[in-house]
């Protein structure tokens, strides 16, 4: 499953970055595909069935399955 992480007000301040960078990755200086939100590593984490643990910007956090 993938969630918010839960502290609010860090992901409004992500959110304005995703903003300000018309959707690009916030916390990388490149602007490709690869890091379009929700950028390849973290589309390949999501993939990764060992995976647990936050995006690269702590945006996003995935649950393992059980
Ligand atoms: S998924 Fe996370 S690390 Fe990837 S682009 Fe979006 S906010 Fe950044």
């Amino acid at each position: 499953m993938i969630r918010l992480n839960s502290d609010a007000e860090l992901v409004a301040v992500i959110k304005e970055g995703l903003k300000a960078k018309g959707g690009y990755c916030p916390c990388r200086m490149e602007k490709s595909e690869d890091t379009k939100c929700i950028c390849r590593e973290f589309r390949e984490q999501m993939a990764d069935p060992d995976f647990e643990g936050y995006c690269h910007c702590l945006l996003y956090y995935k649950e393992k399955e059980k």
